[in-house]
């Protein structure tokens, strides 16, 4: 691999950089680390080449994200007409509609797609996109080393590892490669901080969302003889302890944490009849297709989808889906409710 698989379209995004002034960098929805890390690493990268640039990603993004520096280049969706970009980069967003409205396939504009899902649409007038790699912000890095590997300050190498960090569970989860380790080594020789990165976004939570957790990790359930387990995040819990759906993110690991389990499940209650529902799964079993089934996606190992029904219903329909994919690789399936 390295960065000689993409030459030609690093060649062709560094020359259009050169042409144009005005940059859109788009993330996709409730944007997590890696989506952030690399959509801000960007950003400020092309500042400093002088361009003008503004991020936008739809849904929320989790106060955490906020409070770093490049967060001031995030815009309201209303404010993004009058900006009049040249040209778009799509980050971590395996499909134009993961970004929001602002751009269809085939519109005409001149769109950057860097991604890491292997099922990206390759949507874009140039793709660097790489199924087998750890997180989006490994191929941002890769392209930034290429265009200019001095003008990866502090804060960009920062943003950088904190994306490869967060995709990779902090250097735990199964997409933890060479090139992970090594692009996070050469960040740190940059200026990235591991300790202060891992505190401030892996390890410190807020008061109200360790609250909700509690609440949250009280809904556990094992089926599938102990090898599948579910949790959910209902509004009630929301409203009783005070924390948000923001707050939500790693909550997963927790069911996926348990010793016995092949997959896990983890529905948020996003209204009434919006379900949002994390899969995560061990070893050789694919989440990602199921997912996609629902026009959802991701990854082997992490994927994610959401079910327009009530969380009763998301609930039952996704435990009986996991429960068939279990089925051709081991025992008769048996629910222990
Ligand atoms: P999470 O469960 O953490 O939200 O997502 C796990 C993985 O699946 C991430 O890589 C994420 O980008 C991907 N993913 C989650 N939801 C969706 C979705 O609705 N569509 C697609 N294409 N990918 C998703
Ligand atoms: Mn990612």
């Amino acid at each position: 691999m390295g960065e000689d698989g993409f030459r030609e379209q690093f060649e062709a995004i560094a020359d259009l950089i050169g042409r144009y002034e005005r940059f859109l960098i788009l993330g996709h929805i409730d944007p997590d680390g890696d989506c952030i890390g690399s959509m801000f690493a960007m950003a400020r990268f092309l500042e400093g080449l002088g361009k003008q640039v503004r991020c936008y990603a739809p849904g929320e993004t989790a106060a955490v994200y906020k409070r770093l520096g490049a967060a001031s280049l995030l815009s309201r969706r209303e404010e993004l007409p009058d900006f009049d970009h040249e040209a778009v980069f799509t980050l971590d967003s395996p499909t134009p509609a993961r970004t929001s409205d602002l751009i269809e396939p085939n519109d005409g504009q001149l769109v950057v797609n860097i991604d890491h899902h292997p099922t990206n649409e390759q949507y874009g007038k140039i793709n660097v996109v790489e199924g087998a790699t750890s997180a989006t912000a490994v191929l941002v890095y890769r392209l930034l080393s290429f265009i200019d590997p001095e003008r990866i300050d502090e804060e960009i190498a920062g943003y950088l590892y904190l994306g490869i960090m967060m995709d990779t569970g902090g250097f735990r989860f199964q997409n933890t490669d060479s090139e992970a380790l090594t692009c996070a080594a050469e960040l740190v020789e940059r200026g990235a901080r591991p300790h202060d990165l891992a505190q401030e976004f892996l390890f410190m939570k807020g008061y109200d969302s360790l609250k909700l957790l509690g609440r949250s990790l009280g809904s556990l359930e094992l089926h599938c003889d102990g090898r599948l387990a579910v949790m959910v995040v209902t509004q009630s819990m929301l409203s009783g302890s005070g924390g948000s759906m923001n707050d939500t993110e790693g909550f997963v690991d927790y069911p996926a944490s348990i010793e016995s389990i092949e997959l896990c499940a983890l529905f948020r209650e996003i209204g009434e009849s919006e379900v949002r529902v994390s899969l995560r799964s061990r070893g050789e079993y694919d989440v990602s297709g199921l997912a996609d089934r629902y026009g959802g996606g991701g990854h082997r190992n992490a994927a994610g989808l959401t079910i327009h029904d009530d969380l009763r219903t998301a609930k039952s329909r996704i435990i009986e889906d996991l429960a068939v994919l279990l089925r051709p690789c081991g025992d008769s399936v048996r629910e222990e409710e």
